[in-house]
């Protein structure tokens, strides 16, 4: 491999600036060029393509979002999308490419890999943390971290108003960011995709919390179909508790934003050497994933799968803790 391509892709995450820093650092170190792909496929395909050099990416392990931006791109759906990124890869000389971005990013990844032979080393970055194959995504520290700071604020305005709050989070399907992020804030319960919150159950949890001990209560609603949001949760409690003082907060893209955690940093920046030392190895189409602090190689196949736990001990501990 003499020049590998970094692309970022799909929702942004904070520390994807730091994985990009990463693998352009370990690809010069090993005397291999780097070619900075803007707006993720998209492109790729229109050849928005750069040579980087190690000063390309000085003072940007701190930033939020990417430098290289990112990008949906339908085209890169469709076979002849894909084969014009073949082309434009080609005439720019890149042999091999590392794609940052979450299940979708990766999804693309893999077809593309499988139609022209090209080594692909993905990184998971989504601040959902709903890849399979690794404890932690990119970006989900960080992300966890605003939540948690928002939530303290909003309990400060809830018990002083003695209200019912409904704060909404982002995770996809995945309620990885509404129950640990309930857990850190002291919330009451988390409505996640994984567990259908039965509604007596939810009734049951604010009703008792409400008279026994609270003045004030707050639920984390993940923004997933089947959880319905935490607007239609909150419209379903109002209209059976009419005396609960139920207020929505919806928290949007701010979860997307700021400046990566030490954490993120870290995990970023190990991931990005251990992208270029895969490649080097000879792998191919895998995701760098961590188990138990160890960096571990993820198939796409089963990085993409969708079917990531949820562990049953923090629903439990949840529960537990908000009586
Ligand atoms: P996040 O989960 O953080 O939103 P993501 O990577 O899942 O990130 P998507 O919008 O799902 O974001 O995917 C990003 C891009 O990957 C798409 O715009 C498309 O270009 C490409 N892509 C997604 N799925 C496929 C697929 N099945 N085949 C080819 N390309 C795909």
């Amino acid at each position: 491999i003499k020049c590998i391509g970094v692309l970022t892709s799909g929702g942004d995450a904070p520390g994807m600036n730091a994985a990009i820093r990463s693998v352009t650092r370990t690809a010069i170190y090993h005397g291999i060029r780097v070619k900075g792909i803007y707006r993720g496929y998209k492109g790729l395909i229109t050849g928005e393509i750069e040579d980087f050099e190690t000063q390309h990416v000085s003072n940007i392990i701190q930033r939020g979002g990417t430098i290289l931006k990112t990008a949906r791109c339908p085209e890169f759906c469709t076979v002849e999308g894909r084969a014009l990124a073949h082309e434009t890869m080609r005439a720019h000389g890149i042999d091999a490419l590392v794609v940052i971005g979450g299940d979708g990013s990766l999804s693309g990844a893999r077809e593309f890999a499988e139609e022209y032979d090209i080594p692909i080393v993905g990184l998971p970055g989504t601040i959902d943390n709903d890849l399979y194959g690794t404890d932690l995504t990119i970006g989900y520290d960080t992300a966890l971290n605003t939540i948690v700071s928002a939530v303290d604020k909003i309990r400060d305005t809830a018990s002083s108003h003695e209200r019912l709050f409904f704060v909404e989070v982002m995770g996809r399907e995945a309620g990885f960011l509404a129950l640990n992020g309930a857990i850190a804030s002291g919330a009451e319960a988390a409505i996640i995709p994984e567990y259908a919150f039965e509604k007596d159950q939810l009734a049951e949890t604010i009703e008792n919390g409400f008279r026994k001990t609270k003045n004030s209560s707050i639920v984390l609603v993940s923004e997933s179909e089947s959880t319905g949001g935490a607007m239609k949760v909150a419209e379903r409690v109002e209209k059976e508790y009419p005396q609960f003082d139920v207020r929505v907060v919806i928290l949007g893209h701010i979860q997307r934003g700021g400046s990566p955690s030490a954490q993120d940093r870290i995990l970023a920046s190990r991931m990005g050497v251990a992208a270029i030392e895969a490649l080097l190895e000879g792998q191919r189409n895998v995701m760098i994933g961590i188990v138990n602090d160890a960096l571990v190689y993820v198939p796409f196949s089963k990085a993409i799968k969708k079917n990531k736990p949820i562990d049953e001990d923090l629903v439990d501990a949840l529960r537990i803790l908000s009586i």
